[in-house]
């Protein structure tokens, strides 16, 4: 058989049980899973990595936002989704009667995409609910193929990973299949350390960084991280160090803390300050790869 890769997109409101799914798909084969925060400005994928396969699962959570969002930047967002996706996988819940968002219902109902509607959570349903459930999003998704699910009590989520791995395109691997996990921690901790100096700073100067790692070098019982965190000019320097480096200092404390609940290890973390003119265009090339 040749090799099989692509995208499966995951979408669905908060709470129906995306990351459960996703954990009971993958169990342990799972490479990276996505973290709770979400300010960031890329998707992060969870990848499944198996001889002859290749499976970037990404999860969605922004797609359905709040009524107060901007229709543009949801658009923009919906769009990213749907220009990548190998696969959908629409996840509700049986007490769910419609998608709040109508693009995203409307491009779904108009999607080519293979769309694979998972009714989680019947475990606690009737199966006569079950079957109203099902002949309701059958009327409304006549695309999608519908299948009961419960993620949280195993059922039915290998036949899902079967479904999917029939409908996975022949495809070369997107990610390299052994250094990918090594890269792609790399880039959550890097995340991670972003977020905390988002929240740590006023105004500009959290636009203006980029935190690139410079070494990750997990051990038996512990993962040495150093990262620089780039600044456009030397006065942005001196306000992310702080007086007598407490500001930093601060960084450093709350990124190790959720670096370390995160991968559900000790970190060493070492975070440099450096102002490099030109980061912007190396960062911004490194990120298209996805690092
Ligand atoms: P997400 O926000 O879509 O990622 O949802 P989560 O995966 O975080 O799950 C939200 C809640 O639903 C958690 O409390 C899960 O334990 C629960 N949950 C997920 N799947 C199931 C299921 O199949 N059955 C039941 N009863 N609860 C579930
Ligand atoms: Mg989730």
């Amino acid at each position: 058989m040749n090799h099989k890769a692509g995208f499966v997109n995951i979408i669905g409101n908060p709470n129906v049980g995306k990351s459960t799914l996703m954990n009971a798909m993958l169990g342990e084969r799972l490479s990276i899973i996505t973290p709770k925060a979400q300010t960031t400005r890329h998707r992060i994928f969870g990848i499944f990595n198996a001889d002859d396969y290749q499976m970037v699962f990404s999860d969605t959570p922004g797609i359905i936002k709040p009524a107060y969002a901007l229709q543009e930047s949801m658009m923009s967002f919906v769009k990213t989704a749907f220009e990548d996706a190998d696969i959908f996988l629409y996840l509700i819940e049986p007490g769910e009667t419609e998608l709040k968002d109508e693009h995203v219902f409307k491009a779904l109902q108009e999607t080519e995409v293979p769309l694979l509607l998972l009714i989680n959570k019947i475990d606690l349903i009737e199966q006569q609910k079950l079957e109203d459930v099902t002949a309701h999003w059958k009327t409304l998704l006549p695309n999608a193929e519908i299948i009961p699910v419960s993620a949280l009590r195993n059922f039915n989520t290998d036949y899902v990973l079967n479904r999917l791995l029939a409908l996975l395109p022949e495809s070369p691997p997107y990610f390299d299949k052994d250094a990918l996990t090594d890269k792609s921690e790399r880039f959550i901790i890097s995340e991670i350390i972003r977020e905390k100096i988002l929240l740590t700073y006023q105004k500009e100067v959290p636009y203006s960084v980029e935190v690139t790692i410079d070494s990750f070098k997990e051990e038996e019982t512990i993962i040495r991280i150093a990262a620089t965190i780039h600044v456009a000019r030397e006065s942005q320097k001196g306000i992310l160090i702080g007086h007598k480096g407490e500001k930093l200092k601060r960084v450093g404390i709350a990124a190790r803390k959720e670096g370390e609940a995160f991968f559900g290890k000790q970190i060493y973390l070492e975070l440099f300050v450096k102002v490099s003119k030109d980061w912007r265009d190396d960062a911004r090339k490194l990120k298209h790869f996805g690092y």
